[in-house]
């Protein structure tokens, strides 16, 4: 398989001995993280703020000892732990005593079924809406900045970092606040409001890039090629590895929930496409452990029209995912390059899943049906799941006799403007009874 380099493993700047982190100390102590594997040629490497293979430059992933014992007793430890991330710890590379450390504890979201959407789509077989608008900053990206914060502390940096699209940027921006580094954060400079301000209030420095998210990443690949960012982890840069397994947890958080089962479907959103990738590896590692019964899913991705390269691949039967200038309200999802792509594409077919886009029309009716079925307030990457998720039963593609879990990712109230126009007072009267009356509200 082809692997796109650009948006997270430039060639010239990164390899498996070139390290550039301040010091590991030599007690280093990431649980059950065993090493780093190339996900290409399968070569394996000691842990370290590294990201492309030495030898071909594949992404690499965290390799674990998972826990041995029998399913019962990692069960029952599982729910034994903390209301968090955390209680999973035994999965993830962190140490054992992580949530002693200080930290925002993000994770273990409301699992909610959805029976009124469900209705309004015809699915029949449970539907679920997986919502991290809970999270600590108000999207899912707490969890993976908590797993980079653990790295970075253990790998002896002094300032986090990352390139964003907006949620990234208030996580990592919340996360050393709380933690104790310095942060420095990248976004494109033209984002929403929601996301500019809550990337700034946290106290960290915010720099808004000239350019889209592409740019940014491109700046940040450089960024860490040179002195000026010494001493610095990028989450998902050079954390990368470690920074992506924290989106596992929803694969954990779901089954659990669901009473250890695993749903039939689920559908995802894409930006990187880290999530999806990692949500396939925490299932996996449920089933390889006996947590969960052995059984077919299918995973689904979702993109916005307006910036759908994986969707585009994944349609035309193609194995590599070209670039394209996103524009779309969609802005969190807005990667034209996805660095995962190639990956999406892989456990879309091989789940019999499917990649599939709607358009910002479609994203703002999606984040009023879901608001006005459940009650729920999701940003324009939760439209863009449950709008994907409408049409594609529409299509045919998702069995609504299955049980279909479906993704938010991010609060609406960081996307206000989506819904702005379209979503104002009623009326507007005196405060008096015939004012009232006159307006034609009242119906018994
Ligand atoms: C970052 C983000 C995603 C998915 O990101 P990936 O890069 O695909 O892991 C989904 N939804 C929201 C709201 C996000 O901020």
């Amino acid at each position: 398989m082809a692997v796109q380099t650009a948006a997270t493993a430039p060639a010239n700047t990164s390899s498996a001995d070139d390290s550039s982190a301040g010091t590991a100390p030599a007690d280093l102590d990431l649980g059950p993280a065993a090493a780093l594997s190339c996900r290409e040629c399968g070569e394996r490497f000691a842990l370290g703020p590294i990201f492309a293979c030495a030898s071909c430059f594949g992404p690499l992933e965290v390799a674990y000892d998972l826990p041995s014992g029998s399913p019962e007793e990692l069960r029952k430890r599982i729910e034994a732990g903390p209301n968090s991330i955390w209680r999973y710890a035994p999965l993830l590379p962190v140490p054992a005593d992580v949530a002693e450390k200080p930290n925002l504890n993000p994770g273990f979201t409301k699992l909610v079924k959805a029976d009124n959407l469900a209705r309004e789509l015809g699915v029949t077989g449970g539907l679920y809406v997986k919502d991290d608008s809970g999270n600590p900053t108000h999207s899912f990206k707490d969890r993976v900045v908590a797993i980079a914060v653990e790295a970075a502390r253990a790998f002896g940096f002094t300032t986090l970092s990352c390139s964003s699209t907006g949620n990234l940027a208030g996580a990592v921006g919340a996360a050393a606040a709380r933690a104790g580094f310095r942060s420095c954060v990248f976004i494109p400079h033209d984002l929403e409001q929601g996301k500019v301000v809550m990337a700034a209030v946290y106290g960290g420095e915010l720099v808004g890039i000239e350019g889209n998210y592409d740019d940014v990443n491109r700046f940040c690949s450089e960024l860490i090629g040179d002195p000026l960012g010494e001493g610095w982890g990028f989450v998902n840069v050079n954390l990368r590895p470690y920074y992506g397994e924290g989106s596992k947890t929803l694969a954990y958080e779901i089954c659990e929930q669901l009473g250890w089962r695993l749903p039939d479907q689920i559908v995802i959103p894409i930006a990187s496409g880290s999530q999806l990738t990692k949500i396939d590896k925490g299932l996996q590692e449920l089933i390889e452990l006996g947590l969960v019964e052995d059984k077919p899913y299918k995973i689904f991705g979702a993109q916005a029209e307006g910036c759908s390269p994986v969707s585009t691949a994944f349609k035309a039967g193609l194995d590599v995912v070209r670039p394209q200038k996103p524009d779309t309200i969609a802005k969190s999802l807005a990667i034209g390059n996805p660095a995962d792509g190639p990956y999406v594409l892989d456990i879309a077919r091989r789940t019999g899943g499917a990649v599939e886009d709607v358009d910002d029309e479609r994203i703002v009716d999606a984040i009023k049906l879901l608001a006005r079925t459940e009650g729920i307030f999701a940003e324009t990457a939760g439209g863009v799941t449950v709008g994907v998720t409408k049409k594609l039963i529409e299509n045919g593609v998702l069995d609504p006799s299955l049980t279909t879990v479906v993704l938010n990712t991010g609060d609406g109230l960081k996307t206000l403007d989506a819904v702005a126009a379209t979503s104002q007072a009623t009326a507007t009267i005196r405060p008096s009874l015939d004012a009232f009356r006159a307006a034609g509200l009242a119906t018994a």
